[in-house]
This record gives C-alpha cells, structure tokens and sequence, in this order.
C-alpha cells in the first residue's frame, strides 16, 4: 500500500507469522485478531511524536495535586471530572478545559506528570518521545520556567524513555510573548529538540509567528508546527513555507487540497496524525475514517501518536488499534507505521 515506507527495522521479537483477518469488518472486540494484532502492536517499538504532557493528567492525578496545592477545582468529583473529558463537540471544548493545568504549580509536580506518563510509556514500548509542553501557559500563572524545565527534564533523565522536550508557543498569544517565553528557554536547550505552535488554529495562523521561528531556526531547533486541524490546507502551506516547519502535527486537512498532497508525498514532510483526537474533537464529523483511511493510501508520511491522551480516552496504541480496525491494518502497515515514528523523529538516525 502506498502508505508503507521503507521498514528500518524488522521487529524481529514480534511475531508477524500469524494469520490476522485484516478486513475492518473482521477487527472486532473479543474477535481473535483483534487481540492478536493488539499483542502485535503492543510489542513494536514505536515512537510518539505528537503528545502534550499537560494533556496526560489524568483526573486521579488532577485530584491528588489538587488536594496537594490547595487549588479549587470546577468538578463536584472525579466523576465530574471524567464526565466533563467525554463531551467535547470541537478543538475549542477542549481547550477550555486546559485550566485542569492549575494545579501545577511546583517543580515536583512537573516532575510526577512526566514520570507518571514515561512510565505508561515505557509500558506500551514507546523507545523515544518528542513531548511538546506549554511554557507560556504556566509562565501566566506565575510558574517560573525553570520550575516547569527542571521537573520535566529530571523525569526524562530517570527513565528508560529516550525524550526530549518541545517549546510549544501559544498560537491565541503574540509572537512577542513567545519570543519572551523563548529568551527564558535559552538556557536550558540541551534538553529542547524543537519549537512547536499549539493552541486554536483559526484566526491564528501559521504566518504570525514567522519571526519568532527564524529565532529558533538561529538557536538551531526543529520546528513543527499545528496544521490543519480546525484550519485549512492553507495553514499547513504557511507552516511549511513561512515556518519552515520540518513536521506538521494532524495535517489531515491537506486532503482538501490535491497540489498539496502531491507536494507533501514528494516531500515526504511528516504528518503527525492523532485519529484518537480527531474523533472526540469531532474533525470530520461523519467522515473521519474515510478521511484517515484517504490520508493512509495518499502516500504522505504518516505516523500515529496520541495528541492529549488523558483527555481522548488512550495512548499510543490505542490509537494503533482505531486506525487498525478502520482501515483493515495488518502486521507489515502497522510495522510500517511505527518506523514511520523512527524516521520522521529528531533523533539521530537509526538506519
Ligand atoms: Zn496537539
């Protein structure tokens, strides 16, 4: 399938002599190759290159610091909480739900939210992450950067979890306030592989932060960038020429524009896709797994990750399994799709 890039390594502790029954019809729960090709997608290694870490709190956690900080949360309870994750209508739903990221405040409790999730991590065989984090929004809240780097940093250097850290500027601020936050980074970008643009696309694109990109282009960062989401092609056309962005997160929205598409497969520019996402933000409403399904076959660069887990109901690979039952994966796609992980990463090649 065009979908598939050159593997850069076959697995050879997974076991893809086994018969799957790969119709999206046949990938039922309890269905036998279901639970085989979960084995299967839980021993590959893989790579998560599209995740928030302020987006892996998970509720029992948002009580525990809660409790811990003396912070009054807007939920009755935990089931309040939960009940409030698993109704959004739109990328904005969710986005106001972002003030659970009060109740960290110390550099301990940056500490735990990423050891908590590297740990998870490191359970489903994720070997490198490239875990973007909001500087800007804790440095409102008063949290000085340092405080939100060293928690962070201390966690990556205890695990087992190849990371690395990305500088997400806030798209609904200004490129002047990202260029602050960025001064306060400067210190620290051992452990920063790239700058990111996050936040509500529309009415912020990609063109407002040109300047403050070229500042990280001359402090010798990656950059990425939020594309085509809620936005159109057109933000993943200035992402890629205005930004210089080297991967586009979600991107699924090129679809609605052939030159791009054809553009992006010649490039071979990553899309970091987040299927888990895009259904509880309802990108495409009615039509998403044609639309995952078209983006698979389009020959683009494709690799699956998990966006803001805690709030989208899975980690990596359950989003492994969604695009699996959609599209009728098999054993050679889904190997195919977790060295796309590999190769569309910032770290050293392992070719
Ligand atoms: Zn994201």
């Amino acid at each position: 399938m065009a979908y598939q890039q050159p593997l850069i390594m076959q697995a050879d502790h997974v076991n893809t002599d086994i018969s799957y029954n790969t119709s999206a019809t046949g990938l039922k729960p309890g269905h036998v190759a279901l639970s085989a090709l979960q084995n299967l997608i839980q021993r590959l290694p893989k790579a998560e290159l599209h995740l928030h870490i302020e987006g892996t709190l998970e509720v029992d956690m948002l009580f525990q610091l809660a409790r811990r900080n003396g912070v009054q949360l807007p939920y009755a309870d935990e089931a309040a909480a939960r009940a409030a994750r698993s109704n959004f209508t739109c990328l904005e739903d969710f986005i106001d739900l972002f003030t659970d990221v009060n109740v960290l405040r110390t550099e301990r409790d940056f500490y735990e939210l990423a050891a908590a999730y590297l740990r998870r991590a490191a359970a489903e065989n994720v070997k490198h992450v490239e875990m973007q984090f909001d500087p800007q929004g804790h440095m409102i809240r008063g949290i000085p950067f340092a405080t939100v780097y060293n928690g962070l940093s201390r966690a990556i250097q205890e695990s087992p979890v190849d990371a690395s850290l990305i500088f997400a500027f806030e798209r609904s601020r200004s490129q002047l306030s990202a260029a602050k936050a960025l001064m306060q980074a400067v210190p620290h970008l051992s452990g920063i592989c790239a700058v990111g643009l996050a936040g509500p696309e529309v009415g912020n694109p990609p063109s407002n932060f040109k300047e403050v990109f070229g500042s990280a282009r001359l402090l010798r960062l990656h950059k990425v960038a939020h594309a085509g989401e809620e936005g159109g092609p057109s933000y993943v056309r200035e992402a890629l020429s205005l930004l210089g962005a080297e991967r586009i997160d979600h991107g699924i929205r090129s679809l609605e524009d052939p030159a791009l598409v054809a553009a992006m497969v010649k490039s071979q520019v990553p899309i970091t896709l987040c299927p888990l996402s895009n259904v509880r933000l309802q990108v495409y409403k009615g039509q998403l797994e044609d639309r995952i399904r078209q983006v698979l076959a389009s020959g683009m660069r494709v690799t699956i990750n998990s966006d803001d887990p805690a709030y989208f109901g899975s980690y990596v690979s359950g989003n492994y399994e969604w695009v699996a039952g959609i599209a009728g994966l098999g054993p050679d796609d889904l190997a195919s799709l977790a060295a796309n992980s590999f190769t569309s990463s910032f770290m050293p090649q392992v070719v």
